[in-house]
C-alpha cells in the first residue's frame, strides 16, 4: 500500500526534493542556537568582550532570516505538493466512478459515493505533505540533538534518551487504536451523508406524507452515532496527547535536576548546562512531530484504504481488448439464446431469441416485472448477458467499444432525468457542442417551440434540479428534443408516455412517431392503444418471449396478448 501511496509523488519529484531539502536545512539550523549560547556563556562572557557577543548575535540573526524564508518554502511548497497529490487522487477516483457499470450504482448509495469522493480524501493531502517529510526531519533533528548532547555530557545524555523509545512505543500503541476508530468514523460520515442526500432529494415525498418528524428522528440517530464514534476517536487522541505531555515535562525536569547536580559537582560548565537544557527541548520538538505524524497517519490511511478499495473496483462492463469503434450502424438487431438475471435472483430472461430488422418498430408488451426494461438495457450493455449474445448488423456488441455502441442507441424513459441547468444545456446533452440552429430544429421537432417562445429567457431558462420547474409533458418533450439531436439509428422508448395524461400523451405520441421514423425502434408500452402502429408486437412473459405477431394475429391466437387486451378494453 505504501508503494501505491508513493507512486503519487512521481510527477512532483522536483517539488518534493526542494521541499525536503529546505525542511532538513531549516531543522539543522535549529540546532545551532544552543551551541551558540554555549559558546557565548563559556567563552565570550568571561572575556567581557561585548562586541563579539554582538557579532555573534548578528550572525545568528542572519541565520534566522534564512531560516524564516525556508519555513515559508516548506509551508507553501510542501502544501502545494500535498494539494496536487490530493487533486490527482480525486481526478482518478472520479474517472473511475464515471466508468462504473449500472450494477455498481445499483449496489452503492449515492451519499456513500459522494462522501468517499470528498471527505475521505481530505486528510490524504495533509499526509502526503507532512507524512514522510516530517518523519524524516524529525528523525534527523533527533539524531542531531542526541549527537550534540552526547558530545557535551554522555552520562546525562544516555539517562535522558531512555525515555525516547518509551514515548515512541506509546505513540504506536495509540496509533493503532486510533486507526480503527477513524475507519469507523469515515463509514459513519458516509452513512450520515447518504441519509442527508436521500432526505433532501426525497423531501417532496417526505412533506407530502408529513413524515418530517420520522425523518428528523432517523437523522438524529445517524447524527448521534457519528457523534459517538468521533468522541471515541478524540478520547484516544486526548489520552495520547496528555500522556506525551507529562512524559515531556518529566524529561525537562529530569534534565534540570540532574544537570544542576552535574554543574555543582563541576562535571559540566554553565554554558554546557544551558545548551543541554535547550537541546533537550529541541529534541522534544521532533518527538512531538513524530507523535503528530503518528496521530495523523491512521486518519489519512483509513481514507486512503477506502480510496483504494473504490479505485480498484473494476467495472464489470467494460471494453474488451479487441473492441473496435463502429462508425455506422444500420440497426439490424438480434438476440441469440440470451439469458440474464440480477444478483441473488431468479433469471429474468432465459434463452431469448429475437431478431429485429433495421427500421422496424417492435412493441414489447407484457406484465409489469416481466423483463421488458431488462431486455432493452442489455442492448447498450448497461448489463452484460450471462449467456448468449446480442448482435447489431451481425456484429457482437461486445466487439464494439462501449462509447461507439451507445452513441448509436437512444433511450427515452418514463422518468426523465434532467440536469440542473438551462433548457439549452439539457438539449445539447444529446450532442455536446451542437450549433444553435441544430438545437432550434430539435426544439421544433419536439414541439417545444411554444414553450421556449413563452419564456422570457427562452432556451437559457433554468429548469431547476432534475427539471422541477417543468411539467411532466414538458420534461418528456425536452428529452425527445435531446434525442432528435443525438439522432441514433436505434431507439428505445421505455414507457415514455405512461406517466402523462391522455391528451399530452396523444400529442407526444406524434413527436415520438416522427422520432422513430427511419430508425429501428423498440417501444415498451402498457397502454396497448399506443402500439397499434407497431410493425410487430412481442409479448414478454415467463423469462422470455411468450408470443409475437401482428395485433390481429395475436388477438386471434387468444393468448396472453388477447387477455391483456381484454383487460384494458373489455370484451
Ligand atoms: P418490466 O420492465 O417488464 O416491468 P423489469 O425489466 O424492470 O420489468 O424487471 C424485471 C425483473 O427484474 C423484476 O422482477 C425486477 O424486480 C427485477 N429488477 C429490475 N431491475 C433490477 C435491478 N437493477 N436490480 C435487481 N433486480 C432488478
Ligand atoms: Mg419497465
Amino acid at each position: 500500500m505504501l508503494r501505491q501511496f508513493f507512486s503519487y509523488y512521481k510527477p512532483y519529484k522536483g517539488l518534493f526534493i526542494l521541499d525536503f531539502c529546505c525542511a532538513i536545512f531549516a531543522a539543522l539550523l535549529e540546532l545551532i542556537f544552543p551551541l551558540a549560547v554555549n559558546r557565548v556563556i563559556d567563552d565570550l562572557l568571561p572575556s567581557g568582550n561585548w562586541k563579539w557577543i554582538l557579532y555573534a548575535c548578528l550572525g545568528l540573526l542572519g541565520i534566522y532570516v534564512i531560516s524564516s524564508f525556508l519555513h515559508y518554502v516548506v509551508t507553501y511548497w510542501g502544501h502545494k505538493l500535498g494539494i496536487n497529490i490530493e487533486t490527482d487522487m480525486r481526478k482518478k477516483l472520479f474517472d473511475r466512478v464515471q466508468k462504473q457499470s449500472f450494477r455498481f450504482f445499483d449496489n452503492n448509495k449515492t451519499g456513500h459515493l459522494v462522501s468517499r469522493m470528498t471527505n475521505d480524501l481530505m486528510d490524504i493531502g495533509e499526509i502526503a505533505h507532512h507524512g514522510p517529510e516530517d518523519l524524516f526531519i524529525a528523525v534527523m533533528t533527533l539524531a542531531g540533538a542526541l549527537g550534540i548532547m552526547l558530545s557535551i555530557n554522555w552520562q546525562l545524555a544516555v539517562m535522558t534518551f531512555v525515555i525516547v523509545p518509551l514515548m515512541i512505543y506509546l505513540s504506536l500503541y495509540f496509533s493503532s487504536k486510533m486507526s480503527a476508530a477513524f475507519k469507523r468514523m469515515f463509514s459513519d460520515i458516509a452513512d450520515y451523508n447518504a441519509r442527508v442526500e436521500n432526505n433532501v432529494s426525497g423531501i417532496r415525498v417526505v412533506q407530502a406524507f408529513s413524515n418530517e418528524n420520522h425523518e428528523i428522528a432517523r437523522f438524529a440517530e445517524n447524527n448521534n452515532r457519528f457523534r459517538v464514534t468521533k468522541l471515541i476517536a478524540y478520547r484516544i487522541m486526548a489520552w495520547n496527547s496528555s500522556i506525551s505531555f507529562i512524559l515531556m515535562k518529566f524529561i525537562s525536569l529530569f534534565v534540570l535536576v540532574c544537570g544542576t547536580w552535574f554543574v555543582i559537582q563541576g562535571r559540566m560548565t554553565n554554558g554546557e548546562f544551558i545548551a543541554f537544557v535547550m537541546l533537550s527541548n529541541v529534541f522534544l520538538g521532533p518527538i512531538k512531530q513524530i507523535n503528530a505524524v503518528i496521530e495523523m497517519y491512521p486518519k489519512g490511511i483509513a481514507g486512503f484504504k477506502r480510496y483504494l478499495e473504490l479505485l480498484e473496483t473494476e467495472p464489470d462492463v467494460a471494453d474488451s481488448p479487441d473492441a473496435k469503434p463502429v462508425q455506422h450502424l444500420r440497426g439490424d438487431i438480434a438476440f441469440h439464446e440470451v439469458s440474464f438475471g440480477y444478483e441473488n435472483k431468479d433469471k429474468v430472461l432465459q434463452d431469448v431469441n429475437l431478431s429485429i430488422r433495421a427500421g422496424e418498430t417492435v412493441a414489447l408488451v407484457g406484465p409489469s416485472g416481466a423483463g421488458k426494461t431488462t431486455l432493452c438495457s442489455l442492448l447498450p450493455r448497461f448489463y452484460d448477458t450471462e449467456a448468449g449474445r446480442i448482435t447489431i448488423d451481425g456484429m457482437d456488441i461486445r466487439k464494439m467499444t462501449l462509447q461507439s455502441l451507445r452513441s448509436h442507441i437512444g433511450i427515452v424513459q418514463q422518468d426523465v432525468f434532467l440536469f440542473d441547468g438551462s433548457i439549452r444545456e439539457n438539449i445539447a446533452y444529446g450532442k455536446l457542442g451542437a450549433a444553435d440552429s441544430e438545437i432550434m430544429q430539435a426544439v421544433r421537432r419536439a414541439q417545444l417551440e411554444d414553450l421556449v417562445a413563452s419564456l422570457p429567457e427562452g432556451l437559457d431558462t433554468l429548469i431547476g434540479e432534475r427539471g422541477v420547474k417543468l411539467s411532466g409533458g414538458q420534461k418528456q418533450r425536452l428529452s425527445i428534443a435531446r434525442m432528435f439531436l443525438k439522432n441514433p439509428p436505434i431507439l428505445i422508448l421505455d414507457e415514455a408516455t405512461s406517466a402523462l395524461d391522455a391528451e399530452t400523451e396523444a400529442a407526444i405520441q406524434q413527436s415520438l412517431a416522427e422520432l422513430s421514423e427511419g430508425r429501428t425502434t423498440l417501444v415498451i408500452a402498457h397502454r396497448l392503444a399506443t402500439i397499434k402502429n407497431a410493425d410487430r408486437i412481442v409479448v414478454v412473459a415467463d423469462q422470455g418471449i411468450a408470443e409475437q405477431g401482428m395485433h390481429e394475429e395475436l388477438l386471434e391466437a387468444r393468448g396472453l396478448y388477447s387477455r391483456l387486451h381484454r383487460a384494458q378494453f373489455g370484451a
